[in-house]
Formats: structure tokens, sequence, C-alpha cells
């Protein structure tokens, strides 16, 4: 007679992990078990503090929630002068304050100067969306989220900018090495957000927490998208 473990048990009828039949069993039970696959994070640097850079409240929840469960602590950084106008600024604000704090994490509230931001983009005003003013806007803010980053001890700082499908992942990464190059100490953690999941589960916590969802990027200019489709 021959006693299995569950683990035997499961390796010699499904196969060991790594086998299709055994990947997808496991899989099955955690969606049973109601379990998030969880993306495993490891930083680049080996820090556990994050500066991380918030857009808004939707696209930083499954981010933040994933840090948690990974063991990271994220300080968020909420400096976004691109939104127009105020009011859209301080309804963006509201909902981001009001999920961070109920994780019990801090929030730096920067300084909203839209012109700065308009300064910034001179001359871009036309471009479409992905185009140059977008790589201006990146670097802007996350230059200054390395700045406070090289301020007040941390030295990896990632963005929940890198979560949008509406976004060019390469003007992030690139806006970002650059913000870190200026800040030396600072590294910028080049994750993609809207992998592993991170995508999904985004859309459940956006119902579960009622967020206010916002229809375009942020600047005026990124309003015609809103008003083409109206
Ligand atoms: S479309 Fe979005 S990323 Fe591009 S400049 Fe406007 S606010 Fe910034």
């Amino acid at each position: 007679m021959k006693v299995y473990s569950h683990k035997e048990m499961l390796d010699e009828v499904l196969g060991v992990k790594g086998t299709a039949s055994r990947d997808k069993y496991e899989a099955d039970m955690d969606k049973f078990l109601g379990k998030k696959a969880m993306l495993k994070l490891t930083t680049p640097n080996g820090a556990d503090r994050v500066l991380l850079h918030s857009c808004c409240a939707p696209c930083s929840s499954a981010i933040i929630e994933c840090m948690l469960e990974n063991g990271l602590r994220p300080t968020v950084f909420y400096f976004n002068p691109n939104i127009y106008p105020r009011e859209e600024y301080e309804t963006r604000k509201q909902e981001a304050i009001r999920f961070v704090t109920a994780q019990g994490l801090d929030f730096v509230d920067a300084d909203y100067d839209y012109d700065r931001w308009k300064a910034r983009i001179a001359g871009l005003e036309g471009e479409p969306e992905r185009g140059a003013r977008c790589l201006q806007c990146f670097t802007l803010r996350l230059t200054e989220t390395a700045r406070y980053a090289a301020e007040n001890g941390f030295t990896l700082f990632t963005t929940t900018l890198a979560s949008s499908r509406w976004k060019s992942l390469e003007q992030i990464n690139e806006a970002g090495r650059l913000a870190a190059s200026r800040y030396p100490g600072t590294v910028f953690w080049e994750q993609n957000w809207r992998k592993g999941g991170l995508q999904e589960r985004r859309n459940q916590l956006l119902k579960e927490y009622g967020f206010y969802n916002q229809q375009y990027c942020g600047c005026e200019f990124s309003m015609r998208r809103l008003e083409q489709v109206l």
C-alpha cells in the first residue's frame, strides 16, 4: 500500500508543476477558491520602498494591491499638472486619496501647476496622443517624481502611467530613464503594469470601489478624443 500526499497525488495524476494539465488544475482551483493569481514582483535594485507616481485611482489600485501582496510598501506621489480643468484634477486626486488612505499608505500631494505644464509642451499642442507632447508630459511628471525620490530617501520609483493601453510604454520608459539619470541614486522601475492579470484586476477594483472613471487622458488636447466619441 502506498499513502500519497496531496502533492504526490497531483504529481502522479496531473503531472508536475509546469505541465499544462497541472497548471490548468491549479488555476481552476485558485479561481474556485477565489484566490487572485498574484504577479510575482522583483524590484530592479532590491528596494522594498517604492515611490509610485500615480495618475489616478483606477490605474493605481491593482498595482498598489500587487505591491502590498509582494511585501513592497509604496508611497504614492500625485503630480499631474497636465489635468484640465482644475475641477477634473480635484476629482481625480480625491479618488486617489480615498483609495490610498484606505490602504494605510502615505500620499504625497504635489502642487498643481497647469501653466508650468502648458509652458513645457508649448508648440506641441497639435500633436496626437502618443506623439511628442506626451513624451514631454511624461518627462515632466517623472522628473518631478525622481526629484522627490532623491530628496526623500527613495532609491526606486515607478509610475501607474505604464498600466494604460492608451499610452506608449516606450515613451514612458524613455521618460523614466531620463528622469532617473537627472537624479543619481534613483532607479526607474520599468515594469509593464498591464501584464500579469493587473489589467483585469484593475477593472474589477474599478467596480468594487465605484471609482470615478475619467473618459480622457487628462490635458485639454486629449479632450478631443472625448469630443469625437460624443
Ligand atoms: S494626451 Fe495625456 S499623456 Fe499626452 S500630453 Fe495630454 S495628458 Fe499628457
